[in-house]
């Protein structure tokens, strides 16, 4: 789950973390009146999307020499006409797509005379099992093109999470962006201080681009990336209430209510699966067989009917899709129930599209025999590959 800029500071402040004094908008009047609440005369006014290269961005409705997603104000006056330019407009940035994404909120907060800036992030590194602290001299820039270019300017520091963030671990910080003095001790400080934020709000990624030095000596965090580990959210009901679900794809929100895994993919074939590993192999088998999947679903232990029948409909919503695999293995489940549920849900769906079912456990025969009796055109198949061939024969001959 990802939150806005804003709203990561607001998490990282709470934290004693310095961030510059800023206030969310959601119209130009509230812009203003946030403006209003900041001493000035410098304000930045941010656009609030779930990606990031916003300065770099282009409003897909304003000329090419228009300015970016975020915006130098020098006057109260200059934040509300860039709050007008701004709300409402389809910002496209490198990590938007070509489809842009939507400005409805804006972060109106002080402009920082800037000296220097610094790239800092938190992550779970898989390889060390750690969380790691990525940090380099290069802010401000996209981080991939340093680590391609100049990866010696880019240090990695990872915490072995039964001791925590100690000492050596914030001077390593420090010396890794060339510190010294008051702001070699701030950088220390700072990097405990991230370190047990990230654990205690279960975070997955902390990405601060850039973190600067301000010319009065202080380090801020100037930018927040935020994002969290979703199934540990239901420790922190009030991260939780900061999804921002216009930012999210619709049929994602859709399947979280069921409690349904799912990630709509690039193919035309959709899959519904049980368990994680089962569907990472339906999709591994699908393209073995020279065709893609359309997403990736796993409908979890308990396939109640509710369940499938939520899942065919996500499935169906997407137009790309020109068939379905559903691939069910029975174990704690009972195939039979499954193949009721399965039944049942193609016809409150109307299924258009071939579906091609293989279920395989316990009482097998029984659901096959529901499937065949039902008289709807399911094809059956007997195993993953025999499963794989007749969807994706089927799929071709709908093309
Ligand atoms: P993004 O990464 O989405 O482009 P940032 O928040 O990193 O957005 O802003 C881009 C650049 O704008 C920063 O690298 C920084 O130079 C400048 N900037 C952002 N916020 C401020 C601010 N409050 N004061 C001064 N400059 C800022
Ligand atoms: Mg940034």
């Amino acid at each position: 789950m990802n939150i806005h800029e804003y709203q990561a500071k607001e998490l990282l402040a709470k934290h004693g973390i310095p961030v510059p004094a800023g206030h969310a908008a959601l119209s130009v009047d509230e812009a203003v009146a946030g403006a209003g609440k900041l001493p000035g005369p410098l304000y930045v006014v941010k656009a609030q999307i779930h990606a990031g290269g916003r300065g770099k961005g282009k409003f897909k409705e304003l000329g090419q020499d228009a300015k970016g997603g975020v915006r130098l104000a020098k006057s109260v006056d200059e934040v509300r006409a860039n709050a007008e330019e701004m709300l409402g407009k389809t910002l496209v940035t490198i990590q938007t797509g070509g489809e842009g994404k939507q400005v409805n909120r804006l972060y109106v907060t002080d402009g920082v005379d800037i000296a220097k800036e610094y790239y800092l992030a938190l992550l779970v590194d898989r390889a060390s099992g750690r969380v790691a602290m990525v940090v380099s001299t290069e802010g401000g820039m996209d981080i991939e093109q340093v680590a391609h270019d100049t990866p010696e300017r880019i240090t990695t520091i990872t915490i072995d999470p039964v001791q925590g963030f100690q000492g050596h671990h914030g001077r390593a910080l420090a010396f890794a962006l060339k510190l010294t003095g008051e702001l070699n001790k701030q950088a220390q400080a700072l990097g405990k201080k991230l370190y047990e934020a990230f654990i205690a709000l279960d975070c997955a990624m902390l990405e601060i681009n850039p973190l600067v030095e301000s010319k009065d000596g202080q380090l801020l965090v100037l930018d927040a990336k935020m994002s969290f580990d979703s199934n540990a959210m239901f420790r922190h009901p009030d991260v939780e209430a900061l999804r921002d679900e216009t930012e999210e794809d619709p049929a994602e929100v859709e399947a979280s209510k069921y409690d349904l895994a799912y990630i709509k993919l690039d193919g035309d074939i959709g899959c519904m699966v049980n368990g994680a590993g089962l569907a990472m192999a339906t999709m591994d088998i699908i393209k073995l067989n020279g065709a893609f999947p359309a997403n990736f679903l796993d409908v979890g232990g308990g396939a109640s009917k509710e369940k499938v029948t939520a899942a065919f409909k996500i499935i169906l919503s997407d137009p790309a899709v020109k068939g379905i695999l559903v691939n069910i293995f029975g174990g704690i489940m009972r195939c039979d129930i499954i193949a009721d549920g399965i039944v049942a849900a193609a016809r409150e769906v109307d299924l258009k599209v071939p579906l091609v079912v293989r279920l395989e456990g316990t009482n097998v025969e029984e659901g096959k025999r529901i499937l065949a009796d039902s008289g709807l055109a399911i094809v059956p198949a007997n195993d993953l590959g025999d499963a794989a061939q007749k969807i994706v024969a089927a799929v071709k001959d709908v093309a």
